[in-house]
């Protein structure tokens, strides 16, 4: 059925970039007759589940929509492919994104752009925005992204789905494409925060392979979906809701906000001082990480090779055609904020300030549980509208950005609607408290 929605709405949002019917039907036969047989099913038997191309999954191209990679087949799984696996979820296939995460809107895909389903004039958001448009669509009902800045939640929001970026280290990184090692993380897009905490359940936990990996066991998620607040408190930081907002998402915050201390919460304004910083800070860290991640594809290791006389020649070409202009712009920035002279002042700088604002949250979790904000500054926007200008491009991540400087979970749920577009809001926990968003965003749902 799954595959036959795919048929059907694919050749107008153009989620996928590869698709995986005939071991996706052999596999579901497979259970299939192991049910028959009675044999013990996995948490997500037969459960059809899309990846973000930047997820290794053995047998298929794994392409970060860059050109750099177009032929490169990893010989293994992603941990997080390989407990879906295990759990007996089903892969069909591999979602658009921007090149190699960097984006906001999947329009930097080398490949091409995909439209969001509530609107096909519309970006569905970015980089994950194939995973969430996929989802949204209902050509799955789960996907994996990846969120470095907000790459997941932002995309969920503007698709009208919900989705989570884990606690750092909840999730192994094993297997996917490193953007920036230090904030990138793996997370569920789903179609309600049940199946978002069922999903988690399966790929959170501890891996050998990945050195930032959390040891210890995971809880038990379900147990938090429970209708009631009672006891919750919830902090709105004043600075979410200031310049750059657009009054309506303002209204649905303030809806929410209303409908939380209905269900039992305590809910009250509080302030996160540094959070002006994070903008910057985020987009000198972020692409110091990338510069020296995307040093690999050099036309000998992985995929594309520009051949020409001399090794060094062919190593520049394959970097020229290879990438695209948003990803050598981050190299540019990356390499520029590292080198001697400006390290200080700009690299080392940024790192002070993801102190400072991993601080405010600190302090902000002494007195809440857990923090209240919009998810995006407005709803989708239009496909090529922020194109142009990448600084309105990054701002969109406006709301994002902070929590994966201090490395917290973060969940985008729908909220409301502007018109016919869906508006999303976020809830932010203290570290390993994925337990207290389930919660909140259950209650809310
Ligand atoms: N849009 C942000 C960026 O371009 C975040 C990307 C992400 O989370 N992968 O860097």
């Amino acid at each position: 059925a799954f595959l036959e929605r795919i048929k059907q709405v694919e050749p107008k949002v153009k989620a996928f970039l590869t698709l995986c019917e005939e071991e996706a039907l052999n596999q579901a036969e497979q259970l299939d007759r192991a049910l028959a047989y009675g044999e013990e099913m996995g948490p997500l038997a037969g459960v059809p589940v899309a990846l973000k191309d930047n997820l290794c999954l053995s047998g298929f191209p794994t392409t970060c929509a860059s050109k750099i990679l177009a032929n490169f087949y990893p010989p293994y799984d992603a941990t997080v492919v390989r407990r879906l696996k295990e759990a007996g979820a089903i892969i069909v296939g591999k979602t658009n994104l921007d090149e190699f995460a960097m984006g906001s809107s999947t329009e930097n895909s080398a490949f091409h752009p995909t439209a969001n389903p509530w609107d096909l004039s519309r970006v569905p958001g970015g980089s994950s925005g194939g995973s969430a448009a996929a989802v949204a669509a209902g050509e799955v009902p789960v996907a994996l992204g990846s969120d470095t800045g907000g790459s997941i939640r932002q995309p969920a929001a503007f698709c009208g789905v919900v989705g989570l970026k884990p606690t750092y280290g909840r999730v192994s990184r094993y297997g996917l494409v490193a953007f920036a090692s230090s904030l990138d993380q793996i997370g569920p897009i789903t179609r309600c925060v049940e199946d978002c905490a069922l999903v988690l359940q399966v790929i959170a936990g501890h891996d050998p392979r990945d050195a930032t990996s959390i040891p210890g066991e995971v809880p038990d998620y379900r147990s938090s979906l429970i209708s009631d607040l009672k006891g919750m408190k919830v902090g709105i930081p004043r600075e979410y809701l200031g310049e750059g907002i657009a009054p309506e998402v303002r209204a649905v915050v303030e809806e929410v906000a209303a409908k939380l201390a209905d269900l039992g919460a305590q809910v009250d304004y509080t302030s996160l001082p540094h959070t002006k910083y994070a903008l910057p800070a985020y987009y000198l860290v972020a692409p110091a990480e990338a510069s020296s991640n995307l040093a690999r594809y050099d036309g000998v290791r992985y995929g594309l090779r520009v051949p020409a006389k001399e090794a060094k020649d062919s190593m520049a070409l394959t970097r020229k055609e290879g990438f695209g202009p948003e990803v050598k712009r981050r190299i540019m920035l990356g390499t520029y904020a590292l080198s001697a002279g400006y390290y200080e002042a700009y690299y080392l700088k940024a790192l002070k300030v993801r102190t400072l604002i991993k601080r405010d949250f600190d302090e902000a979790f002494a007195h809440f549980d857990c923090l209240l904000t919009p998810t995006t500054p407005t709803p989708a926007f239009r496909m090529g509208e922020k194109l142009a200008d990448p600084l309105t491009m990054y701002f969109s991540d406006i709301c994002t950005l902070a929590v994966n400087l201090a490395g917290l979970p973060a969940i985008s749920v729908p909220a409301g609607k502007v018109g016919h577009l869906p508006v999303g809001v976020q809830f932010i926990a203290p570290p390993l408290k994925e337990d207290k968003l389930f919660r909140v965003a259950y209650a809310l749902e």
